[in-house]
């Protein structure tokens, strides 16, 4: 008889965006008037940049001629887009085209990593944390172990005294907002040296950094490059989470040096490349029109973070994060649970957001707003939240 993965079973999470979507069903159907403002979800609210819709639709169409044909993709990714983001993400930190792999986005790629390593590998990951590090942990049969990131420790995960072997981080780190200092991820680097582990470093916000101390990448850290994988992403600094497009580095002086091997082994059997138009636009964000463009939009999603934060702020209320990132961990009124405190908001203010605890148990008793707006929602937004105190 057929076994199941009864791994599945174990995940207990609680899927906060359909209880969301329902909640808000009822606030339309009780105030079909209202207008709400969308700060939960992490999606991009601004158009693709032109520059890089252009080299989507001119890639499209050299491939309806004879001569631009163009079938199965390497399945490590076009040199063009390798070349570039070695050259343009890591000058200087000695990473090379070869260790550059594209993917179709952090989520994939981070799902399935842990398939290099032994079942038997433990894992630490960071609680409140994006979902899929645990999830895909628990679909594994991984041990796991949870990483507390409070407001005693600034939100962060610290180096545990156990030896754990995989050990993800995010920075900066969603949902809390905050970043990593170098000094932090050099402890990081420090720990996985000492206990032979491996850091799974998820950098989907790298290009929102602003603070002089936080480094954009792992490898700026001296010998990160023997402990760390990294994952990057164009979905949030070029606006691809509907195009999908990203990468991941593995360096070829990671120890055990099979991890290098074997990262490159799977993706050639379990890849068959990547659309060629996207990675097309994916280049074009390094022209210096996709550059000007892709700025511009981060500098609108930086404005209305800083509009929010300052907002709440200006309020009297406890708020991190939305510096480095553009997330808000909003530390909830004295007694109220996250998911109370999100219904107050949805009701009062017809305002979205997530429940901390959707993210971890250690994020109840706050909420993430996220900063993906346009600045006279988040204004609005802040009018209607000043209301409520
Ligand atoms: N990693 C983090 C921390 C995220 O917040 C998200 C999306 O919200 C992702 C990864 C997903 O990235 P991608 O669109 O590249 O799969």
């Amino acid at each position: 008889m057929v076994q199941i993965n009864s791994d599945y079973h174990s995940l207990s999470r609680e899927y906060i965006f359909p209880i969301i979507d329902q909640k808000l069903d009822e606030l339309k159907k009780m105030h079909p008037e209202a207008t709400t403002i969308n700060l939960g979800i992490g999606d991009i609210a601004l158009p693709l940049a032109p520059s890089i819709a252009k080299a989507i639709a001119d890639a499209a169409w050299e491939m309806t001629k004879k001569e631009g044909k163009r079938g199965y993709g390497p399945s490590h990714g076009y040199p063009f887009l390798r070349e570039i983001i070695a050259k343009e993400e890591y000058s200087g930190l000695g990473i090379t085209t070869d260790e550059v792999f594209i993917s179709d986005g952090i989520n994939t790629d981070s799902a399935n990593v842990e398939e290099i390593f032994s079942q038997n590998a433990s894992v630490a990951i960071p609680d409140p944390a994006y979902p899929v590090y645990l999830d895909t942990s628990i679909m594994a049969g991984k041990k796991i172990h949870l990483l507390p990131c409070t407001e005693e420790n600034g939100f962060l995960p610290t180096s545990p005294k156990e030896a754990y072997d995989l050990i993800f981080l995010c920075t900066p780190h969603n949902p809390t907002g905050v970043a990593m200092t170098r000094s932090q991820l050099s402890e990081w680097v420090a720990y996985a040296k000492k206990h032979q582990a491996i850091l799974l470093v998820d950098s989907a916000y790298r290009q929102f950094v602003t603070s002089k101390d936080v480094p954009r990448t792992i490898y700026e850290i001296e010998g990160a490059k023997e402990v760390a994988i990294e994952f990057c992403s164009f979905s949030k600094s070029a606006g691809f989470t509907g195009l999908r497009c990203g990468w991941t580095v593995v360096p070829k002086t990671i120890k055990p040096k099979e991890i290098y091997q074997f990262w490159n082994t799977r993706q050639t059997i379990k890849s068959n490349g990547y659309s060629y138009p996207i990675q097309r636009g994916a280049e074009a964000a390094y022209s210096a029109e996709g550059k000007k463009e892709t700025r511009e939009q981060i500098a609108e999603y930086q404005t209305s973070t800083k509009i929010l934060l300052d907002g709440i702020k200006k309020i009297g209320q406890k708020c991190y994060g939305g510096v480095d990132s553009p997330y808000i961990w909003w530390k909830v009124p004295a007694h109220l649970s996250s998911w109370i405190f999100f219904d107050l908001l949805l009701k009062e203010c017809h305002l979205i957001s997530i429940p901390g605890v959707g993210f971890g148990k250690h994020g109840e008793g706050y909420i993430r707003l996220s900063g993906f707006t346009e600045p006279r929602i988040a204004h609005l937004a802040i009018e209607k939240i000043s209301q409520l105190f």
